[in-house]
């Protein structure tokens, strides 16, 4: 794939936002790739994987089980499906409601386990859009601290999707403000997972801290 021009932008736009590439972390997001891939991958040196689908990230980790690879779980989550996650899960891009955080931190404490979380608000005010609203994260974070297996470090969004990167921009701007506010009071809230194959230049620009890049790689 183009893996490697798509690592190359990000090098470049690391620059642009005067930003160590290095402190920018790529999730990739292997959906749909199959494990047999995956297994060339991690040969070729990727110990990280981002699924969105958890019955699919099952089967996956069952076959890669020899491996020391760190899933996360990325996309809004069914809270039917959160009984799996304690079994391969190191990390959830997408945590939106009080119901779930409640149960995983049930399910996670049940194994002896932690999960690190990313609150995923939505930043777009598109109503098809999972996520907090803005005005409702900082009592939710208040809330969060209740759950001791979850260990909440920062904030995710999914931008709108707009070929004009205008439009886009304003969804990551507000992110990052919100992460501002929320880590003056919970200093453990501190990365930005934002940006996909479509924008992230623009998110790194912006200060993203894991980009989840599928697609492009
Ligand atoms: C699929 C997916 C991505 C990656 O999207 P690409 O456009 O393939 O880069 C990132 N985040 C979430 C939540 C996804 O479901």
């Amino acid at each position: 794939g183009a893996g490697a021009g798509g690592v190359r932008a990000s090098c470049a736009a690391c620059r642009r936002a005067g930003r160590d590439p290095g402190a920018v972390r790529l999730l990739p997001i292997t959906k749909t790739v199959p494990a047999a891939i995956l297994r060339i991958a991690h040969q070729a040196g990727i110990d990280a994987f981002g699924e969105n689908k958890v019955q699919e990230a099952v089967a996956k980790h069952a076959l890669l089980a020899d491996l020391p690879v760190r899933w996360s779980v990325v996309g809004h989550l069914q809270t039917n499906k959160a009984r799996f996650l304690p079994r391969f899960a190191a990390e959830f891009h997408a945590l939106d409601s009080l119901r779930l955080a409640e149960l995983l931190n049930r399910l996670f404490e049940e194994e002896g386990r932690t999960l690190d979380v990313f609150v995923q608000v939505n930043t777009s005010g598109e109503a098809s859009k999972y996520g907090l609203e803005p005005s409702a994260l900082p009592a939710f974070l208040d809330e969060l601290t209740r759950f001791p297996a979850l260990k909440a470090r920062g904030l995710m969004t999914l931008a709108v999707l707009h070929p004009d990167v205008a439009r886009v921009r304003p969804c990551f701007e507000r992110l990052r403000l919100l992460r501002d506010q929320a880590q003056a009071r919970h200093p453990a809230i501190a990365a930005l997972s934002m940006g996909m194959s479509g924008d992230f230049e623009a998110a790194i620009e912006e200060g993203a801290d894991v980009v989840r890049v599928g697609r492009s790689l």
